[in-house]
């Protein structure tokens, strides 16, 4: 396992007291471990969790020819190429009940949607395209269709041998109904991800406790809570922890012993006075950091756990230690420290191949100030123009203890580290909220 300072050492630029955006997350995409434990579930519980193997189909999809329409399976070699053709009727084919004699040159047969192709027969007329005769014939008029017409070959969802899902990957509704499609009753996904958490802060207060002068609720719980809850993750909630030295290092040393990675608010700051970071630094390796993000700035990152031993990485197992993400306490440095770095780090530690969010492009309603050298988080209302392009404006106040300028948001306007003043009609990066995990 390597140190942090060898980590730090791989990326370029490393510089703790003005860490740009990305070097934080490549150091942190460095440092993560993924799940080693891998359980099988039935297809119905696995939506939302992280395939642990490449799923190879071991059967054809579908596993034979078969007619995408209802209407008239016939040979394209018995089409009229300048007439209307008139082909007679030899039987009928059923999705589940094929036709099962052989049929005439210049025949057809009967089909339904789902139903094999009698052998030979290569296209499907639609039912609408065609008239019946007097005699039961059936007519194709010229021209409506060309061979190889609404039939679905063998294996053309999925051939045999073939790769349909790749491991890392979060099982959707689509996903689920192809492991059905293979027949699959059962399959393979990394053992949930274990996340414990808590707030630290004199100052708070949990719900239900009288708000003395100067006391807050504590709302950053409720918010990690939330982010968490919607990744699918484990959770361990251990509350509100005052600033005395051996309640911080209880907290610490239980949330670190049964979880993969614990998440903590407050306390990080430059010149904090109280006592977070010093028992952070004494349980295991950790960084603190100052990036260059607005909001967000302070941050603590590393392993914690039992430091006297060789680390090992399961949850349970002695040495084990978790990652640590001490973010900062502001309500909305929380939340933006989560979606730009926490999010990713557990989705990866969870297993999943990173995906990282696609910003919209939106056209900015009006000007904004930023300085180069940072990358800023807005809070911003996105919403469609009339001419259908998107366009967002910033929410009032963005103060980064104001949370209902996060609750008013739709999405985060991101301004790059290297990016300038934004005028009005530019088109800016957004990150919409809705669909993050
Ligand atoms: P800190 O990073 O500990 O200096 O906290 C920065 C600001 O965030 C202070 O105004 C704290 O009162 C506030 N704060 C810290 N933790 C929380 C929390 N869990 N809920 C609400 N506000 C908090
Ligand atoms: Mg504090």
């Amino acid at each position: 396992m390597q140190s942090l300072q060898q980590i730090a050492s791989c990326v370029a630029g490393y510089d703790p007291n003005a860490l740009p955006v990305l070097k934080a997350s490549e150091f942190i995409a460095r440092l993560v471990p993924r799940v080693q434990a891998v359980e099988s579930l039935a297809i119905r519980s696995a939506l939302g969790r992280v395939l642990a193997r490449d799923l190879v189909s071991g059967i054809d999809v579908p596993s034979h020819d078969n007619s995408a329409m209802d209407g008239y399976a016939l040979r394209s070699t018995d089409l009229l190429g300048t007439a209307d053709t008139l082909i007679k009727v030899a039987g009928t084919a059923y999705a589940g009940t094929p036709f099962g004699d052989t049929v005439p040159i210049g025949q057809g047969v009967r089909i339904m949607t789902g139903a094999v192709m009698p052998d030979g027969l290569d296209t499907v007329v639609p039912q609408e395209f065609t008239r019946t005769e007097a005699d039961g014939r059936i007519r194709i008029p010229q021209g409506s269709v060309k061979p190889g017409d609404n039939r679905r070959l063998r294996g053309e969802d999925l051939a045999r041998g073939e790769a349909a899902l790749k491991a890392g990957r979060i099982l959707t509704p689509a996903d689920l109904g192809l492991l059905a499609s293979l027949g699959q009753a059962e399959v393979a996904v990394y053992r949930r991800l274990r996340v414990a958490f808590f707030s630290t802060g004199d100052e708070l207060r949990s719900i239900g406790e009288p708000l003395e002068a100067g006391c807050v609720y504590d709302s950053n719980r409720y918010t990690i809570w939330g982010m968490l809850t919607r990744l699918g993750v484990e959770l361990l909630d251990l509350g509100v922890v005052r600033d005395e030295p051996a309640a911080l290092r209880a907290a610490f040393i239980q949330a670190a012993a049964c979880a993969d990675a614990v998440i903590t608010s407050g306390g990080v700051s430059v010149g904090e006075a109280d006592h977070t970071k010093q028992i952070m630094a004494q349980l295991g390796e950790v960084l603190f950091w100052k990036i260059a993000m607005r909001p967000g700035r302070p941050m603590a990152i590393g392993r914690i756990g039992c430091a006297n031993s060789e680390p090992t990485q399961g949850v349970g197992e002695p040495g084990h230690q978790a990652i640590l993400f001490g973010l900062p306490g502001n309500p909305v440095a929380v939340m933006v420290t989560f979606y730009a770095f926490v999010r990713d780090a557990l989705l990866a530690m969870s297993g999943a191949t990173p995906q990282p969010l696609a910003p919209l492009r939106a056209v900015s309603q009006a000007a904004l100030r930023k300085k180069p050298g940072r990358t800023e988080y807005q809070r911003g209302i996105v919403s469609q123009a009339e001419d259908g392009r998107w366009q967002v404006r910033i929410t009032g106040s963005q103060g980064s203890g104001i949370l209902r300028s996060m609750s008013q948001a739709n999405g985060m306007v991101v301004l790059h580290h290297d990016q300038g003043d934004v005028a009005a009609g530019d088109l800016v990066d957004v990150i919409a909220f809705d669909g993050l995990v």
